[in-house]
Order: C-alpha cells, then structure tokens, then sequence
C-alpha cells in the first residue's frame, strides 16, 4: 500500500510546536535593543536571561504561491515599564503580506511602514484576526498575564528582515502605566528616561 504523505500537522498551543517542525527560541538578551530603558535591561540581564518567545515554523512548499505559518508564543513579563515584545520584522519581499490568527493571550501588534511613517497599535485580545499589509513592519507585545498566542500565515518566499527595523525603530513603545497598558512614542519615553536620571 502507497503511503499518501501527509499535509496535516498536529500543533500543541500549550508547548508552542507543530509536530515535526523546527523552533526558534529568542531569551532576553537576543532582543535586548528593542527594548528602550537601556538601564532596566542591563538589571533584568544581571537577574538571568528569561526566554521571552518562541516561533514554530511549518510549510509544505517554497513557492510565491505557497503559504508557511508561524506559531508564536510570547511570554508574559516586563523590562522595566516596558512589556515583552518580540523583535519585530518586515518582509524580504517588501509587498507580501501577513494574516496573525490570534489563539489566546492579551496583546498590541504594532505596525508602522518601512520608513518608520505610519505607526499604528492594534490590540489582539483572545480569538482574533488582525491583517499586516504588504510593506509593513510588525512587532508583538504581550501585555496580559498569560501566554500571547498565534499563529501567523504568510507567502512562503515573504522572507524575514530584520535590518529595517534595526535601522527604523519601532516608534511606539508599549508600557505599564496604572496597571494597564498605554501606547506612548518610543522619543517621548526616552527623554522621560533620560529626565528621570540625570538631576
Ligand atoms: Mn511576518
């Protein structure tokens, strides 16, 4: 008997994998430079290295007209004020876009063009759909208690950049402010920092 090959893959949302797919784990100090208050990392650094996420990836092709999928799961914690994040990222093939299916967790994407322009936070709260169109950069943060998981679907040749945000810079920062979170440019929390040490 032929044995048809399968094109199912059984995901467990608890331990962040989809079965006979590799993970890429990202701890505290590979995103360390997202992250703004260099001084609170330097402390929580001192304190250990925690994993802040973890990406499982799965596709059947490698065409323009195939899709891959990552499964996320991005972990509750702090540096400071600010919440953790993953790095963030645009696409090599600039125009191809990305659906996240949002599985559980509380959290903000946040979007901005290749140049920085255009920042926008879209809160992902349990079971959602948000849509990042072609040419945008792209960023989690979990801003709840528990686990922010998802699944992200996307052109299987769309490829990773991780340059352009190294050179543009998320624009907003998401913080802990009154026990919730709050959307505040990346330059005005900055020199906040920079007012609150220097008397
Ligand atoms: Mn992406």
């Amino acid at each position: 008997m032929t044995s048809i090959p399968s094109l199912m893959a059984k995901i467990d949302f608890a331990s962040g994998t989809i079965d006979g797919c590799p993970v890429t784990r990202r701890t505290l100090s590979q995103v360390g430079s997202s992250f703004a208050d260099a001084a609170a990392l330097r402390e929580a650094l001192s304190r250990g290295d925690p994993l802040l996420y973890t990406v499982s990836t799965c596709g059947w092709g490698a065409g323009s007209a195939d899709l891959h999928c990552g499964l996320g799961i991005l972990y509750p914690g702090r540096v400071g004020d600010e919440y953790f994040m993953t790095r963030g990222h645009m696409h090599a093939r600039k125009e191809a876009p990305e659906m996240y299916v949002g599985i559980r967790g509380r959290g903000v994407m946040l979007m901005q063009q290749g140049d920085g322009t255009g920042a926008q936070a879209v809160e992902m709260s349990g079971a959602c759909l948000v849509y990042v169109p072609g040419g945008t950069a792209h960023r989690t943060v979990n801003t709840g208690d528990e686990p922010l998981v998802y699944l992200g679907i996307y052109a299987a040749d769309a490829g990773h950049d991780y340059e352009s945000v190294r050179l543009h810079d998320f624009t907003s920062v998401v913080l802990r402010r009154g026990g919730g979170p709050v959307v505040v440019p990346r330059s005005e929390y900055l020199s906040s920092l920079h007012s609150n040490r220097k008397p």
